[in-house]
């Protein structure tokens, strides 16, 4: 059966993979404006180590709560600059200011993680 991905997605399966990210590139930056940028613990670390700040601070001036079904498990999120285009705070003309440090959603960046599923059952699929 011919699966039928969101526009612009295309499953690696077993594929090699490399993306280098620099100015000659089509998506520069732009992946860091208008951004929904879920930080985890270890992405709040690295970055706040980096900023020489403690993790109290950089939430406070970096991030906000979203609280979703789950009252348990708020997400927090990364807090964009107010321009009319929002951008990420480190976001530098030559590219990510916190490059090294930057969060695990721009590490992998283009690529986006998903469960294949079966149609029918709805069960994920373990090969593919
Ligand atoms: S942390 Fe760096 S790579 Fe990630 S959105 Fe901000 S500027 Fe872009």
């Amino acid at each position: 059966m011919e699966k039928q991905f969101p526009e612009g997605m295309q499953p690696v399966g077993d594929a090699t993979f490399s993306f280098a990210c620099h100015k000659d590139v089509s998506c520069f930056t732009r992946c860091c404006k208008d951004v929904d940028l879920t930080l985890y613990p270890y992405d709040i670390l690295c970055v706040k180590n980096a900023l020489e700040i403690d993790s109290e601070e950089f939430l406070r001036r970096h991030t906000f709560l979203v609280r979703g079904d789950n009252p348990f498990f708020p997400s927090v999120k990364l807090r964009l600059t107010e321009e009319a285009l929002p951008a990420c705070p480190f976001l530098a003309d030559t590219g990510c200011g916190i490059y090294t440090s930057r969060p695990s959603a721009c590490r992998t960046y283009p690529l986006e993680r998903a469960v294949d599923r079966e149609s029918q059952s709805g069960a994920a699929v373990t090969s593919v």
